[in-house]
């Protein structure tokens, strides 16, 4: 069976051992060396969340502890992650990928598909889009990435996946069946580590098993899911690939309200703040994202504009943490403002980054991050104080410009958080 007219060219493009790897082309004289990013490296209990090539060959595997990864390799060097850095090479990844399409899906900071059906004309074929992206990278970048090209989201992650690093997989309608349905079932997408064991059950360990199973056994067992990966075995998938524009995730999230009447005591800026940044920490849930930065601005009476960021040790989720880091900073502003009566408030949150990395750092984020808020309580105080509607009027906005360059706007000095 030859490529079918109607079939999409779809690329997966994945950037090899992401964060080592930004590491390497930021500072030469890691390249060629074993190193990994982990956790505070002066704690035994830090993390390995990323290793270089050199490392894998140590067999250090991300998870392990920092002593675990020194006991197989000594001379291991360790370096603490950089988001920002990595946030930075992710944005000019993701330009490079929209010049070829405006079909982007992310996967993650540093994964995601293409859709190029309508690029041929312009660009060449799938391959030849993947090397020329490959190459591009490579030069530009100083990254390598792994690309899969196919007809299929679900075959094209395969292909990224297969050869790496720095590589181009092609899977046709022509050879799917030859290379994909020798692969182990676990290596699709959709199949979790539950999924593979009722796969297993029923004698399914290829994606070739599955590919050939009865599709009734699979609905019986694993309901309608059960025949999405029987189509997905056999090529067949009527997935969109997501536009850019449509999913990119928020650089940054802020809330702001002016008040009615003037803010003059330490615990309406608590009241206030709380609110507000309740209403961050929810929109940053909403989006499954997790922050790295936290500003704060106010106005005063006179509309004398201040305010202050802080970049955190590891990303955040929870109003409570948006709250104390908030605080910390406006009181100190405020004092140097000499307390003057307060108009407005802004809480926001910047260098977010995806559930996908977030879970990662959790492994070496010691602190616990699911503290409950006392948000009802200081709504309460609050409305009793300004109004019942006070909280709606907070104006929610969601940036897609970098919280630096809101930061620009009032006179912001940055914190240092140790
Ligand atoms: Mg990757």
């Amino acid at each position: 069976m030859s490529q079918s007219s109607s079939d999409k060219t779809i690329l997966h493009v994945d950037a090899n051992n992401f964060y080592a790897s930004c590491e390497c082309a930021k500072d030469p004289a890691l390249r060629g060396k074993p190193m990994a990013v982990c956790g505070d490296p002066t704690r035994r209990k830090g993390i390995i969340l990323a290793k270089s090539y050199e490392a894998k060959r140590y067999d250090i595997k991300t998870g392990d502890t920092v002593y675990q990864a020194l006991s197989k390799c000594p001379n291991l060097i360790l370096v603490q992650p950089d988001f920002a850095l990595y946030g930075r090479y992710s944005r000019a990844l993701f330009d490079l990928y929209t010049q070829y399409t405006d079909r982007v899906e992310c996967f993650g900071m540093d994964e995601c598909w293409l859709d190029v059906t309508g690029s041929s004309r312009l660009f060449g074929s799938g391959e030849e889009i993947a090397n020329q992206i490959r190459s591009r990278v490579k030069q530009g970048l100083g990254l390598t990435v792994s690309v899969g090209v196919s007809f299929t989201k679900v075959l094209a992650k395969l292909g990224s996946d297969y050869k790496k690093p720095d590589a181009t997989t092609v899977f046709s309608r022509d050879n799917f069946r030859d290379i994909v349905w020798g692969l182990p079932v676990s290596d699709m997408i959709m199949v979790g580590r539950r999924t593979a064991q009722t796969l297993r059950a029923l004698g399914v360990l290829t994606i070739g098993d599955l590919a050939r199973m009865p599709q009734e056994v699979l609905r019986r067992k694993l309901g309608v899911n059960g025949i999405k990966l029987w189509n997905a075995a056999n090529g067949i998938e009527d997935e969109e690939v997501l536009r850019y524009v449509d999913h990119v995730i928020p650089e940054s999230i802020s809330n702001g309200t002016t008040t009615p009447i003037d803010i003059t005591k330490e615990e309406e800026i608590l009241s206030l703040i709380t609110v507000l940044a309740d209403n961050v920490a929810t929109r940053l849930r909403g989006y499954g994202l997790r922050a790295l930065n936290v500003y704060v601005s106010a106005k005063t009476r006179e509309f004398l504009p201040f305010g202050g960021s802080m970049r955190l040790d590891s990303p955040i989720g929870s109003a409570t943490e948006i709250i104390s880091s908030c605080m910390e900073m406006i009181l100190a502003l405020w004092q140097e403002h000499h307390r003057a009566p307060l108009r407005s408030i802004t809480v926001g949150v910047g260098h977010l980054m995806g559930a996908n990395e977030s879970v990662q750092l959790n492994l070496f984020d010691e602190t616990d991050h699911q503290k409950t808020t006392n948000a009802d309580l200081s709504v309460d105080n609050i409305r009793a104080r300004f109004g019942k509607d006070i909280i709606q009027r907070g104006a929610a906005c969601v940036n897609t410009f970098t919280s630096e360059e809101i930061i620009d706007e009032a006179d912001f000095r940055p914190f240092k958080k140790n």
